[in-house]
């Protein structure tokens, strides 16, 4: 059960999480939990002002984060248990400080140590979690998550090893055999030498599907802010709804086409060990949210959702070279493999390729690179679209429906076919949100008026 951070952001919310640990305890519940709300931003934020030789500022920028653990621990702990958790409090801040001072004298460290730094957000909500459900009496053990994730040591964006099922198992198998609730913190790992690791933004919904994985679990639960995963982003859509059931593969594509609600890389180790994944939200728990199952129990007819992808470089390298030659493509895309850049989506023509990029940070001395293939032509705030659904492959007429709607937008790079779930197209990201309600309208809510008044009139 992973509760994301506006699942754990003040003392109500973890209340709520307590009731609902509470009612999960016959099925020997392991608890993954991130940070508290904004907390992550905080302390990677605080870096970065250490990174200006400002630690003084870096530490107390950080002092409103601190007090509202400390406030949830006041409203939810009693006397005896609120020192060692303050405790922790203090111990946090005092590490983070000196942190803050060596990077401040020595920013080239900032890469590990942000991580150092930043796993304390994970670190003090987990701590902060057991304390809370012992409280209520449950036999809740705190489980130090570096100790279970073992990673390489890319840090900010670690890939967990092999070995890390294995582990993970072994750290927790006795504690749920002991009826024990262990409790850890999500996005965080470390390597076989022990230094501390982070799986990327967003990264906790990956910790909870490894251990899921490792467990062999029943279930792979996301609590969070939503009430599953909707047809649209709800912050552009506010009529998106609820996909009751969605394909491993849909919901791959979608949360690496942009849907926040999950980790993009969670989906992979519950596919591999045929593991149910639910979404939905502790304000509305007895709603069932989404349930993400093998393909063949998907509803595999139909589109389920649009995902978008704000923030998006297209590069377009021209080359009459190209043209019929080999190897051309390898070169092009060593290019981004020597920077360590991925890429997203690929087009080509007859001497041309484009691609798109969502990190964009190693760009300008990618182009001098690329510039030795060819004319590089670059674009920004571009954003990515995609349709998605298994329905896509036997919807006839499903791309003449979703380009007639948006006729008056230009659109480039449409890509189709590479899976059979997905149509994705690229849009200028000033227009991207008139795009996604058009054809949300277009895909869900005319094909519903449709139905209700074919409904009504019957
Ligand atoms: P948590 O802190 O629980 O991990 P996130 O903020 O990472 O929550 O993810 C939930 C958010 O994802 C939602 O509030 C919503 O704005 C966004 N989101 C984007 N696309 C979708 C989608 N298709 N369905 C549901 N939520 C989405
Ligand atoms: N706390 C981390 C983040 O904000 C991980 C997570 O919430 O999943 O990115
Ligand atoms: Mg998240």
């Amino acid at each position: 059960m992973k509760f994301g951070g506006t699942s754990v952001e003040d003392a109500n919310a973890f209340r709520n999480v307590t009731t609902i640990v509470s009612s999960a305890i016959a099925m020997r519940p392991v608890v993954v939990v991130s940070a508290i709300g904004g907390f992550t931003n905080q302390l990677l934020a605080s870096v970065e002002t250490a990174v200006d030789n400002d630690a003084r500022s870096a530490t107390r920028s950080l002092e409103d984060g601190f007090q509202r653990h400390i406030a949830i621990a006041n409203e939810l702990l009693a006397d005896a248990a609120r020192p060692a958790f303050d405790t922790a409090v203090l111990d946090a801040r005092r590490e983070i400080r000196q942190l803050h001072k060596i990077i401040a004298a020595h920013p080239v460290t900032a890469p590990p140590l942000q991580d150092e730094i930043v796993a304390y957000g994970e670190h003090l909500s987990s701590q902060l979690l057991t304390a809370v459900l012992e409280e209520s009496g449950w036999a809740a053990c705190h489980v130090d998550a570096r100790r279970c994730i073992k990673t390489d040591d890319n840090y900010g964006s670690a890939t967990p090893l092999p070995q890390t099922d294995q582990v993970t198992a072994a750290e927790l198998l006795p504690l749920l055999t002991s009826a024990k609730i262990p409790v850890l913190g999500g996005f965080i790992g470390s390597t076989e030498n022990g230094v501390t690791t982070t799986l990327g933004r967003g990264g906790s919904d990956y910790t909870a599907a490894l251990a899921g994985a490792a467990l062999h679990a029943r279930e792979i639960q996301i609590w969070t802010d939503v009430s599953g995963v909707l047809t649209a982003d709800p912050r552009v859509v506010p009529e998106a709804r609820t996909i009751p059931v969605l394909s491993y593969q849909e919901a791959a594509e979608l949360a690496y086409f942009g849907a926040k609600v999950i980790h993009p890389k969670t989906i992979q180790p519950a596919t591999d060990k045929s593991i149910p994944v639910r979404v939905c939200n502790p304000r509305t728990r007895r709603e069932a949210g989404t349930l993400i199952v093998s393909e063949s129990e998907a509803a595999p007819q139909t589109v389920k959702a649009i995902a978008h992808k704000n923030g998006i470089t297209t590069v377009q390298v021209t080359s009459a070279r190209m043209l019929g030659a080999y190897g051309f493509l390898r070169a092009l895309f060593e290019v981004f493999d020597r920077h360590r850049t991925a890429v997203d989506v690929v087009t080509t023509s007859e001497v041309s390729v484009s691609l798109s990029i969502d990190d964009a940070g190693a760009l300008p001395e990618l182009i001098p690179d690329l510039e030795q293939l060819g004319t590089v032509e670059v674009e920004k705030r571009r954003t990515i679209i995609s349709i998605i659904g298994e329905g896509l492959r036997n919807t006839p007429g499903i791309a003449a429906r979703v380009f007639s709607v948006i006729s008056d937008i230009n659109i480039s790079m449409i890509s189709v076919g590479a899976s059979s779930a997905n149509l994705t197209f690229m849009v200028d990201e000033a227009q991207a949100s008139e795009a996604i309600m058009r054809l949300h309208r277009a895909c869900f809510e005319e094909a519903t008026l449709t139905s209700m008044a074919r409904h009504v009139s019957a």
